[in-house]
């Protein structure tokens, strides 16, 4: 059975001392009551050695939100795989919409970091997903494809195993508007369908897919009910530890 999960991306927002408290939290909520999915949480590089320090991961795992497309050396600002790695976190997210969107991050870099992060043991959660504009025109599984194969469908069968996925429409990121429980089970199924072509059945059935997009407390059971969706990946909801144990109890 593949896992299910519930994963946090903070993005921008929270300062170091913000950041350390809402991990305890979350952490303590965690203990408190177990969740019946693996649950990460994704955080700016500034938090992660300290929020690994109050984290269980034997229940609450910990993630970056980016790593360098390079293995070591001159880039200045950048921070490597093995950097996030050393910190003590175990997941990596590649591939968001705000990475491609707003620092161009193009299929080729992308497939780089994807190389990177998981020669230096990470998992990675591989975000995709369409414009408004590309859903218009019907053109969002011609999309996502692209977007898997310029960057994870290159990986060997045991690379593979360390591949989450994350279907995160561009139009439903931070905007209120969810894609409903329908179109996100259709997309999933979709691209579980290709993971099949690409790695056989067996694999694809294996592969954690998630989604994203202003998936709340609110909708995230509906979601979640679908047989292709194993889980979210949450923005905005995830900065407040009551709404992400209410999506994370969405499993009970
Ligand atoms: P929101 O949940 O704020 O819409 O963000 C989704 C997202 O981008 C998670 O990576």
């Amino acid at each position: 059975m593949r896992k299910k999960i519930v994963a946090g991306n903070w993005k921008m927002n929270e300062n170091l001392q913000e950041g350390i408290a809402l991990a305890k939290e979350i952490n303590e909520a965690c203990a408190a009551d177990k969740p019946n999915c693996g649950v990460i949480v994704c955080t700016p590089f500034i938090h992660l050695a300290k929020v690994a320090e109050v984290l269980d991961q034997n229940f609450v795992a910990l993630g970056a939100e980016n790593c360098a497309d390079k293995e070591k050396g001159a880039y200045t600002g950048e921070v490597s795989a093995a950097m996030v790695k050393s910190t003590g976190a175990q997941y990596v997210i590649l591939g968001h919409s705000e990475r491609r969107q707003y620092y161009h991050e193009t299929a080729e870099i992308l497939k780089e970091k994807v190389q990177l992060a998981l020669a230096n043991g990470l998992k990675v959660i591989f975000c995709c997903g369409e414009t408004l504009e590309e859903r218009e025109a019907n053109k969002q599984n011609e999309v996502v494809k692209a977007e898997l194969d310029g960057s994870v469908f290159n990986l060997s069968a045991e690379e593979w195993k360390n591949i989450v996925l994350a279907y995160e429409p561009i139009w439903a990121i931070g905007t209120g508007k969810t894609a409903t429980s329908d179109q996100a089970e259709e997309m999933l199924a979709y691209i579980r369908s290709i993971v099949a072509e690409k790695y056989g059945k067996e694999a694809a059935e294996d592969t954690t897919i998630l989604y994203g997009g202003s998936c709340k407390p609110g909708n995230a059971k509906e979601l979640f009910a679908k047989p292709d969706i194993d889980g979210g990946l949450i923005g905005g909801a995830s900065l407040k530890c009551a709404d992400f144990k209410a999506i994370i109890d969405a499993w009970k």
